[in-house]
């Protein structure tokens, strides 16, 4: 998708990961944000942790540069995230709801405005320059006129504490807090292979800087409503193990998806359990959405690159955790995804 751009693309991205490539420039994103006074911030539909993590700590650092900053997401925030409204003002819009005065927008967790629902229409007929500061394979190529995008990161919010550092800017306990909330969305509170040295040095000073690590763990997985352990179950027991066992494949329909956004119950909570599973090489979930498309997320143990799986349907993601919209019937993608695993396998070698 083309966006209207103020001047020349300009893009900061690490191509490697060794130490030099890991910190791109940050000074393009920095000039989007000298330049301009007041700002939309933004990110992928469904906003998962690390999404809103990052725009609560940009938000802080935009509002002690002396700017005016709005997060405006396409999606309300889930009831478990509402601890940040404790110090953070989030909005969310359909297609019809005024939007406040902004001279630029910024995207986070996602390069696509594609991604951002109706609101992505709205940025982009806005004409604004977008920044994008994401940690996706190849998020430079999306839809940004600024970018910086690092995917060796483990979460964007740790590209936002970097702004932070680069800037001399304090981190506050609010944008703390956000930042603290990406790394643990993204890393499953430092479990995979994407904690890095980055991420447990940021998870300390986060905690010096008032994070109460408590506090946030207890808002996100013990306030579950009563009937949600039974939808656990059930959800968990559509899957099957296909391909030798190397595949777990779980179809979540349109009734059970009902239900769950009804109780609030995040059904991406099973993807863990199945690739813990002994000889599971890839776990695929697809979720039957209301508008008739399926939604895929894949996650990988070892070898296998979902995000060129994902890829197969215009997603991505990462290389161990990836998604996509697949235009198609449940069954039909459930077929399309187990036979994409299988061609991925056997170009692995197994
Ligand atoms: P999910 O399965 O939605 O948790 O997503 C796993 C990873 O893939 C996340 O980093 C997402 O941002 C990314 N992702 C999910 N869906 C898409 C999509 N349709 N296009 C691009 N990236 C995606
Ligand atoms: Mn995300
Ligand atoms: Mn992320």
């Amino acid at each position: 998708m083309a966006v209207p751009a103020t001047g020349a693309r300009v893009v900061a991205a690490a191509a490697a990961s060794n130490d030099s490539a890991r910190t791109p420039p940050l000074t393009t994103i920095l000039d989007l944000f000298d330049r301009h006074r007041s700002f939309l911030l933004t990110g992928h539909e469904n906003p998962d942790g690390d999404c809103l993590g990052a725009e609560t700590a940009l938000f802080h650092l935009l509002k002690a540069l002396g700017k005016q900053a709005h997060i405006v997401n396409p999606d309300p925030i889930g009831r478990s995230f509402d601890f940040l409204q404790r110090h953070t003002p989030f909005a969310s819009a359909r297609a019809e709801t005024p939007l406040p005065e902004f001279d630029c927008a910024i995207l986070l967790d996602c390069c696509q405005l594609s991604r951002v629902g109706h609101l992505g229409q709205r940025l982009q007929q806005s004409g604004v320059p977008i920044g994008v500061i994401d940690h996706h394979v190849g998020s430079e190529n999306g839809d940004g006129s600024v970018c910086y995008v690092d995917a060796t990161a483990a979460a964007t919010g740790a590209l936002v504490r970097r702004l932070f550092r680069q800037l001399d800017v304090p981190l506050t306990p609010p944008a703390a807090e956000g930042v603290f909330l990406s790394l643990i969305a993204d890393t499953g509170w430092f479990r995979y292979s994407n904690a890095d040295a980055e991420v447990f040095a940021m998870a300390s000073e986060l905690v010096a800087a008032g994070v109460d690590v408590s506090l946030i763990y207890d808002s996100l997985f013990r306030r579950r409503h009563p009937q949600s352990t039974a939808l656990l179950c059930e959800a968990l027991a559509t899957h099957r193990l296909l391909l030798g066992g190397r595949l777990a494949l779980a179809v979540l329909d349109r009734s059970l998806m009902d239900r769950a956004s009804h109780i609030d119950f995040d059904p991406d909570e099973i993807l863990e359990p199945l690739r813990s599973t002994e000889g599971v090489e890839v776990v695929a979930l697809c979720k039957e959405r209301f508008d008739g498309t399926v939604k895929v997320s894949l996650r990988a143990r070892r070898d296998v690159d979902v995000q060129a799986i994902a890829g197969v349907w215009g997603g991505g993601g990462h290389k161990k955790a990836a998604g996509a919209t697949m235009k198609m019937s449940l069954a039909a993608a459930a077929a399309a995804v187990e036979a994409e695993v299988q061609r991925a396998l056997e170009a692995a070698g197994g």
